[in-house]
C-alpha cells in the first residue's frame, strides 16, 4: 500500500519591537539581563515545510541572499532541535523548509527567530504531534531568546534573556512605520558597543516598565508614545549614527514618537491611527533616509499555521 504524504503546512510568523527594553549591566558569563515589552507586529515571514527524501531548505524574499540557506540557519536548527525531541532521526529529518522573507535581516526585529518558531508550529503539524505549547516553548527557548515570544505573539513582558514571557493586555491596535536599513546590525556588537559606553559614561536608561503596561492597557498611543524606552538604542546610534537623522525624521514626518527597534537598526515610529500610519510612511520614504518604509499594526498572533483561504 502507497503511504500517503501529508500536503505542505505554511505558517506565518510576526516580526517583534520592543517597546521598553532595558538591559542590565554585563554579567560576569558574557550576557545580560533583559526586562522588555515586546510587541507582535504585522511584518511577517512565511514557512513552508514539506516532507522530503532529500533535506533542504530554501530562503526567497527581501535580502534572502544575506540569510544563510544551509544547515546553520536558526530554522534547520529547529527542525534538528524537535526531531531530537520527539525521538526522529535529527540528521535524517526527512524535511524540506522553504522560507520567504518579510522581515528585514539582522534587523532588530527577530527575524530568524520567527522563522525557527514558524519551523516549530509547522512541523508540530506535518508530523501530527501531540505537543502541548508550554513543551514546544521548552524547545523554543534552547534555540534563541527570542523564540518563545515569536510563538507567543501579541504583547508580553519578558524577563531573565527576554525568553520568560507573561502576557500584556493591549487594548486596541498599534500603528507603526518601519525604517529598514541598507544594512544589518549585529547584536553582539550592539550589546559590546553597550557594554563599552557604559564603561566610559552614563548612556541614559530607560524609566520604570510598570507605566508602559498601563499605557498600553489603556491603548492611548500618545501615552505610549511618551514611554518608549531601548537602552540598546545609544549603542546603535553610536555604531549607526545615520539612525539620529533616520529618527529626527520619522517624528519630523508627524509620528508621535520613534525607536530603534531591539538591536537595530531597523527604527519603529508609533503613529495616532492607520491614517495618519500610511502619512507618515509616504512622507518618511521621499526623505532617503532609509532603504524602504513598511507601515504595520501590532498586536498579531504569535506563528500560526495558514488555513487554505490565507495561503498564497
Ligand atoms: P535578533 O533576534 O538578535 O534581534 P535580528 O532580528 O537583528 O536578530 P536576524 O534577522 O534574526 O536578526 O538575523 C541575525 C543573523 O542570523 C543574520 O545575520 C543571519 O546571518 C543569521 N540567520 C540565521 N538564520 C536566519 C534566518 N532564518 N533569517 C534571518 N537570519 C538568519
Amino acid at each position: 500500500m502507497l503511504a500517503v504524504v501529508p500536503p505542505p503546512v505554511i505558517v506565518r510568523a510576526p516580526a517583534k519591537v520592543n517597546v521598553h527594553l532595558a538591559v542590565g549591566d554585563v554579567r560576569k558569563d558574557g550576557y545580560h539581563d533583559l526586562l522588555t515589552v515586546f510587541q507582535a507586529l504585522s511584518l511577517n515571514d512565511e514557512v513552508t515545510v514539506a516532507v522530503a527524501d532529500e533535506p533542504g531548505i530554501e530562503v526567497v524574499g527581501d535580502s534572502a541572499e544575506m540569510v544563510p540557506a544551509d544547515f546553520s540557519n536558526l530554522a534547520w536548527k529547529a527542525v534538528e532541535a524537535l526531531a531530537e525531541y520527539v525521538g526522529r532521526d535529527p540528521k535524517d529529518p526527512k524535511v524540506r523548509v522553504h522560507i520567504r522573507k518579510g522581515i528585514p535581516v539582522a534587523g532588530g526585529m527577530a527575524g530568524g527567530s520567527a522563522d525557527a518558531a514558524a519551523t516549530l508550529v509547522g512541523l508540530a503539524s506535518l508530523w501530527k504531534l501531540e505537543i502541548g505549547k508550554d513543551e514546544l516553548a521548552d524547545v523554543a527557548a534552547a534555540l534563541g531568546a527570542d523564540v518563545p515570544f515569536c510563538l507567543h505573539g501579541g504583547t508580553a513582558l519578558g524577563s531573565g534573556r527576554g525568553d520568560r514571557l507573561v502576557p500584556v493586555l493591549a487594548r486596541h491596535q498599534f500603528h507603526w512605520v518601519l525604517a529598514l536599513d541598507h544594512e544589518g546590525l549585529s547584536t553582539p556588537s550592539v550589546f559590546k558597543e553597550l557594554d563599552r559606553l557604559r564603561a566610559e559614561g552614563e548612556p541614559p536608561r530607560v524609566g520604570a516598565v510598570e507605566p508602559v503596561v498601563e499605557a498600553l492597557a489603556t491603548g492611548d498611543p500618545r501615552q505610549l508614545a511618551l514611554l518608549l524606552g531601548n537602552d540598546l538604542q545609544a549603542a546603535a546610534v553610536s555604531l549607526r549614527p545615520a539612525l539620529r537623522r533616520t529618527l529626527r525624521a520619522g517624528v519630523d514626518a508627524g509620528a508621535l514618537a520613534g525607536i530603534v527597534s531591539g538591536s537595530g537598526p531597523t527604527c519603529a515610529f508609533l503613529c495616532q491611527d492607520g491614517e495618519s500610519a500610511v502619512r507618515v510612511a509616504a512622507e518618511l520614504s521621499g526623505v532617503g533616509v532609509c532603504r524602504t518604509v513598511r507601515v504595520a499594526q501590532g498586536p498579531v498572533h504569535g506563528a500560526r499555521v495558514m488555513s487554505v483561504e490565507e495561503a498564497p
